[in-house]
């Protein structure tokens, strides 16, 4: 599948990523961080054909705020892990009231996710795995037969994802992060802000994981 990453500009604070299955025309938005013509544009230009699904990392406003815009526009079902999906009805739990000048369109979820739920673009799978820790209900999403995982907050290029907000648990993320590095072999890694990195390099070098999980 065809994985892009997404700068949506000045509004959005996270990474936004598009995933395309070339032969069924179908794709997903993850972590669709504001919305507007010009972001639609962008989804179309990187290659988004019918958006089947949104895909949360978790609920929180910078990686949310452009759901209720994107799922009116596409029909695409909103997809979260059911520990956060009232994060899309609540802007004290998504953070979004004090961080954001306009209020949040308060949106349902379709698809609730847990460990090990599968959802399909064309033939390819998009595994969930629950990787709770920086809230509740952060999932990775993994796409197997290309080697991508797309992390969220949970881990990040040399570091990981903070624990302090609602919902925050720093010894489950400790328990997250040693599962992620316990997958076997190389990946393409994700994350929900900051650069792109790979699971062989934070294995190695990630200093949290250095420091906490080792
Ligand atoms: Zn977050
Ligand atoms: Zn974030």
């Amino acid at each position: 599948m065809k994985v892009t990453t997404l700068d949506l500009g000045h509004e959005a604070f996270a990474n936004c990523y598009v995933i395309t299955d070339e032969a069924s025309g179908e794709s997903a938005i993850v972590d669709p961080a504001y919305y507007n013509d010009n972001i639609r544009q962008l989804f179309y230009d990187a290659g988004a054909k019918n958006i089947k699904y949104i895909l949360l990392t978790h609920g929180h406003f910078d990686h949310i705020f452009g759901v209720a815009g994107l799922k009116d526009a596409s029909g695409a079902k909103v997809v979260i892990h059911k520990n956060d999906a009232e994060f899309l009805l609540d802007p004290k739990k998504s953070l979004s009231e004090g961080n954001m000048r306009e209020p949040q369109i308060p949106v349902e979820a379709d698809i609730t996710v847990d460990e090990g739920d599968v959802l399909y673009l064309g033939e390819e799978k998009i595994e969930v795995l629950h990787t709770p820790g920086h809230t509740q209900g952060c999932v990775c999403y993994v796409l197997p037969k290309d080697r991508v995982m797309i992390t969220g907050d949970t881990l990040f290029c040399m570091t990981a994802g903070r624990t302090d907000l609602y919902g925050g648990d720093e010894q489950m993320l400790i328990e997250s992060l040693r599962r992620l590095i316990a997958i076997e072999g190389d990946y393409r890694v994700l994350p929900g802000h900051n650069r792109e990195t790979t699971l062989e390099r934070e294995k190695a070098r990630n200093w949290y994981i250095r420091r906490m999980v080792k």
